[in-house]
């Protein structure tokens, strides 16, 4: 047997596997991730690595590969247990054991550790002051400010201090030679907020919170370790669930992640973290540098951290002894890595926690499919919350038939109900906010006066329009032409379903003449913090209504939203891909749970062309159990996920021809590497972006119940495409989102 190791995996380098032999007196000891000792280099010194793989073969004659000398004494350090989890990483998701190794261990840099720089007043008062007009008396006026300043306040940071009182480093100098003051510096670790812990207030738990903490600890505090889901509505009380399974987790001397999807991690909630875990907590996001996050990560080993807050890759985080990590929103598809190793955070979270014996707690208010899929199949234990902690009332819903509009002659994109609540919250001096549904936006073709949407009539998704009229199936490759009456109704009302977030301002600019009006959106959020600004300014009620796309629906309460009118309901439900109903559902009553937060009860516009949809209905009486029910009607009956699992291989190359030919090859080559005779084949067909930077792409979808079968076939094409295709690259994505 051999061993495939990466030596010092700390190192920016880390891109090369070495094999060894394993001696006999090690064999079946030894586990992937665990530290051993090996002989490197032409001394052959001693060196740490650790085991990635194991192979029965060698690349090498058997007498030039060099044995182990033995495992690490305390092999199970922090990161074997990494490295462990990203072979599982790579074994699911496809890539390389590099690629995933570098997602899951920091790559330490060289990088200077921060000083902080302080300075302090030595001088008492009375001997400062005669100093200062000694220095006046002189005109050394830059000396004087200095010492001025020093006088109001003795001890200043450096930065500050120059940047204020515009004095250069050679005047403290100076000031520092004569012994009137001290320049001290301190090391600090980058990102780190000092924040005292408040003086605990109590919440009393409603009964239902009380209840799911009670049903997590008594499973916990018997050492019993699991997956929990809370379904709670937006304002249940999730978070101050959270932070009390937190708070006891922690008690027994183990450690917490938070991962919150980085939309939603606002300075609101943060805080709310400081003030139960004062400095034990660490919060890092995307717009840190490597360097912040690099000191983070070493106050966590050092152990000074209990509880670390951020998004995906805060899944990562190097504690000794994890006792808990909290999914919250865990349906949020940003919990999909976009990078090679596509990992899902939320299924990564769970395979940590059973290697760690932790427990994995998700919430949200609209579930994934297989988050519940878990709980219904017994995997996880379902925890529900109906109730607004703060006892607000869940807002009043109506469905607006856009098809019904049109026929009565308002072609507006406004309906006249909305537009009649609209008027009569500016009256009262409410805000509005109207969300113009874009997400999976890929241009699908439907008729204004039916509701009637073209799909594939295998892969039951919507088709979608590519140049020359044709509309295409992105999971099969099926094709037709457009048509120019509906198949349906026969009207010519069939086309392309447009509109923007600009147009629907300049409407809205023109209908309510004097309304204060912001927009949110790509365009208006590209400079950075613009997001914020946005946010804030209508937060603070300079605008009454707020335009924009699911941007706007993630996370923010304001207390002073009464109406939300959601625009194209539609345009989400017929994207090209299989959890378009899921993901309507979910932007629809979560646009609904932003209306009546404060103490006015809130109303909701749904304006839609296919009323009698079930993401529809079931959103508009906030029904999870009905919506689900039916989903997974579809789900099973078209062998989708979470029922079956599938898995999208991307096959790119600059010569489209040699690509196609390449392509069918490795299609034929996975009919016969699966065993089971259990999988289905889909395509190749061309994704919607069918060539990117001058490369072509084509897609294979595989189907299958069991996941084993799938990625025992995707190690094989892996093995294929090393030995022959070197022109054609591959990706895998397991159980995509959106797809590539
Ligand atoms: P969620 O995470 O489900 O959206 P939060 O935990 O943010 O809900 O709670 C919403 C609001 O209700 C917060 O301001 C929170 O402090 C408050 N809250 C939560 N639980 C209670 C409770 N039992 N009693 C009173 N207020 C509560
Ligand atoms: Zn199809």
């Amino acid at each position: 047997m051999y061993a495939d190791i990466i030596i010092d995996i700390t190192h920016e380098k880390l891109d090369r596997v070495f094999q060894y032999r394993i001696p006999s007196e090690l064999e079946g000891v030894l586990c992937v991730g665990m530290e051993v000792l090996v002989p490197f280099g032409r001394g052959n010194r001693e060196t740490s690595g650790y085991i990635v793989a194991f192979s029965k073969t060698s690349d090498y004659p058997a007498e030039k590969i060099k044995p182990i000398f033995k495992a690490a004494e305390k092999s199970v350090a922090i990161e074997s247990k990494l490295v462990a989890l990203a072979a599982w990483m790579k074994e699911q998701y496809g890539g390389t054991m590099i690629q995933a190794l570098k997602t899951v261990l920091p790559v330490k840099r060289r990088e200077a550790a921060r000083l902080k720089r302080r300075v302090r007043l030595l001088l008492d008062k009375k001997e400062a002051k005669k100093r200062l007009e000694y220095y006046l008396s002189k005109n050394q006026k830059a000396r004087a400010r200095l010492l001025a300043g020093l006088l109001e306040q003795p001890e200043q940071e450096y930065e500050l201090i120059t940047k204020k009182l515009n004095v250069t480093l050679a005047v403290i100098r100076s000031l520092e030679e004569q012994g009137v003051l001290a320049l001290e510096s301190e090391k600090v670790d980058r990102g780190t907020v000092r924040y005292q812990k408040r003086k605990e207030e109590k919440v009393w738990f409603n009964e239902e919170q009380e209840a799911a903490v009670r049903r997590f600890w008594e499973d916990y505090s018997r050492e019993i370790y699991g997956t929990y889901l809370i379904h709670g509505v937006t304002g249940s009380g999730k978070t101050e669930v959270y932070m009390e399974m937190i708070r006891r987790v922690v008690s027994l001397g183990r450690q917490a992640i938070v991962l919150i999807p980085e939309i939603a991690l606002t300075y609101q909630t943060v805080l709310r973290f400081y003030a139960w875990f004062g400095d034990r907590v660490s919060v890092i996001n995307s717009r840190m540098s490597a360097g912040e996050r690099h000191d983070q990560m070493e106050r966590v080993k050092r152990g000074e951290v209990d509880v670390m807050i951020g998004p995906r890759s805060a899944l990562f985080t190097p504690f000794g002894n994890l006792g808990l990590i909290v999914v919250d929103e865990e349906h949020e598809s940003s919990y999909k890595s976009e990078q090679v190793p596509r990992y899902h955070a939320r299924e990564t979270a769970i395979e940590r926690a059973r290697m760690e014996n932790a427990s994995v707690v998700l919430g949200s208010a609209t579930p994934s499919l297989e988050a519940y899929y878990r709980c219904r199949t017994g995997a996880a234990v379902l925890l529900t919350l109906t109730l607004r902690a703060a006892g607000q009332k869940l807002p009043e819903i109506y469905t607006v038939d856009m098809r019904e509009e049109l026929r009565r002659g308002n072609r507006s994109i406004i309906s006249d109900r909305l537009k009649e609540l609209i008027q009569e919250r500016l009256e009262k001096g409410q805000q509005t906010m109207l969300f113009l549904n874009r997400r999976g936006y890929a241009g699908f073709v439907s008729c204004r006066s039916c509701g009637y949407v073209v799909k594939c009539p295998h892969c039951d998704v919507s088709l979608s329009i590519h140049k020359g009229g044709r509309l295409v199936c992105h999971y099969c490759g099926y094709e037709e032409r457009q048509k120019d009456v509906c198949p349906s109704c026969g009207l010519s009302c069939i086309g392309g379903f447009k509109a923007g977030t600009q147009q629907i301002e300049e409407i809205v600019r023109q209908e309510f003449k004097g309304a204060r009006v912001l927009r949110m959106d790509m365009d208006t959020t590209k400079q950075k913090d613009s997001h914020e600004k946005i946010l804030s300014a209508f937060s603070n009620g300079e605008a009454d209504i707020l335009i924009g796309t699911q941007m706007i629906v993630k996370g923010h309460d304001f207390s002073n939203v009464t109406l939300v009118g959601v625009l194209a309901a539609d345009m989400s439900l017929y994207s090209n891909d299989y959890r378009s109903g899921e993901q309507t559902f979910e932007l629809l009553v979560q646009a609904a749970g932003r209306a009546g937060r404060g103490n006015l009860r809130g109303e909701v516009v749904i304006q839609t062309y296919s009323p009698e949809h079930y993401s529809i209905r079931m959103a508009a009486r906030q029904d999870y159990e009905g919506f689900y029910e039916e989903e997974m009607r579809y789900r099973e009956l078209m062998g989708y996920p979470p029922v079956s699992n599938l898995l999208a291989v991307l096959m790119t190359g600059a010569d489209e021809e040699y690509l196609e030919m390449a392509a069918g090859y490795l299609k034929d080559f996975a009919v016969r590497a699966d065993r089971t005779k259990l999988v289905q084949m889909i395509g190749p067909a061309s994704p919607y972006v069918g060539k990117v930077k001058d490369e072509y792409r084509r897609i294979l979808y595989l189907k299958c119940a069991r996941k084993d079968s799938l990625i025992e076939i995707k190690n094989l094409l892996e093995q294929e495409i090393n030995k022959g295709f070197s022109s054609i690259r591959i990706q895998f994505d397991l159980n995509p989102i959106g797809g590539f």
